[in-house]
């Protein structure tokens, strides 16, 4: 067997793992991508990029020449803690960036918003008490959509959403302009941002500065009866708060694809809640072969260039 040029390092389902090691040698047929577990010793000694996809941390430290690794996934959370401390880690890790996860994402949150502005989570527990009563129609630019988080996934959902006729605020770190949409950054623009939001979409990573963002104080400045999205990390939400904050009515419903556990344990109240859909983490998988694409053509670039793609930053946590 010819030597290993770069490892592939994750704890997939072995079938998933082949799907990407066949994409991914179609596209490089000039690398030789290797499951880390068939690396020698010796050979772990020489590789200098690694594919990773929710890879087992001790694991990428035997690879001691590592430069760089790409990520398959968008969120970077789980890698930032795993080697943010660690002193020996000298390599830089980038994530996914692919148009077809945004689109993806878009699509989501486009779905979820109009189930909500078109009142289906009231028709649903109408028929659950045997009510036939018409709610008054809205337009949706009388309704607001506040997106936290105007990354590579929020950007497009914004965009989305007012194609579709939606009032659209958008906030993030750092202050932007973007057509169309109201745009706040700070922690003054996120209580103006929370005030005008009747339907609150999370987009942001899981951060230090994130997590447990969206607490009680947050969710009282939002109108009463607001709706909350969250397709990023489930730990931006303080659980209690938020069922609190269902359960008196400050919120009318909340859709919710990610939880600080996942599998979401048998017993979360979430599972049995009138007002709350569980989905299990599926708002945008990634796709094999986009995403094989976009990780083929950074490798390319690099071998040419030496040049990566663009990595996280440690301190900031995406
Ligand atoms: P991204 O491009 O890194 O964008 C992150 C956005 O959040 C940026 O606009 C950033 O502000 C903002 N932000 C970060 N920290 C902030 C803070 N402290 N205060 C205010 N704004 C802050 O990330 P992305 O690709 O859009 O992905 C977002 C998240 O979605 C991922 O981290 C991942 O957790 C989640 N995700 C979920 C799924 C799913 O299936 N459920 C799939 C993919 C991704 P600046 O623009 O100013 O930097």
């Amino acid at each position: 067997m010819s030597k290993p040029t770069i490892a592939f390092i994750s704890q997939l389902p072995k079938k998933e793992q082949s799907a990407w090691l066949v994409s991914l040698a179609e596209l490089l047929p000039d690398e030789n991508i290797v499951l880390a577990s068939d690396f020698t010793e010796d050979q772990k000694k020489h590789c200098r990029i690694a594919i990773i996809a929710n890879p087992d941390p001790e694991v990428v430290l035997q690879f001691t020449q590592l430069v760089w690794c790409q990520s398959l996934w968008a969120g970077v959370d789980s890698l930032v803690n795993a080697f943010k401390f660690d002193q020996s880690v000298t390599f830089k890790i980038s994530r996914l960036i692919d148009p077809r996860l945004a689109q993806t994402m878009s699509e989501a949150v486009l779905t979820w918003v109009l189930y909500l502005h078109r009142d289906m989570h009231k028709y649903l527990a109408q028929q659950k008490q045997v009510q036939w009563h018409q709610i008054d129609y809205q337009l949706p630019e009388e309704r607001t959509i506040g997106v936290l988080g105007l990354g590579e996934l929020g950007k497009a959902c914004t965009a989305r959403l007012k194609d579709n006729g939606f009032n659209v605020l958008g906030w993030s770190r750092n202050e932007k302009h973007l057509s169309g949409i109201q745009c706040f950054s700070g922690k003054q623009g996120l209580v103006d941002f929370a005030r005008k939001t009747d339907i609150l979409i999370c987009l942001l990573p899981l951060t230090q500065d994130t997590q447990q963002l969206i607490n009680h104080e947050f969710l009282h400045c939002l109108p009463k009866g607001a709706c909350l999205i969250n397709f990023a990390r489930g730990a931006v939400i303080v659980d209690d708060d938020l069922l609190h904050c269902l359960d008196n009515g400050q919120l009318a419903y909340a859709v919710l694809d990610v939880f600080e556990q996942e599998p979401l344990s048998r017993h979360s109240l979430y599972w049995q809640h009138d007002k709350v859909t569980v989905l299990p983490h599926i708002s945008a998988p990634t796709h094999v072969i986009s995403a094989s694409k976009v990780v083929a053509s950074h490798i390319e670039k690099f071998r040419a260039t030496g040049q990566l793609p663009p990595c996280i930053d440690f301190d900031l946590g995406y």
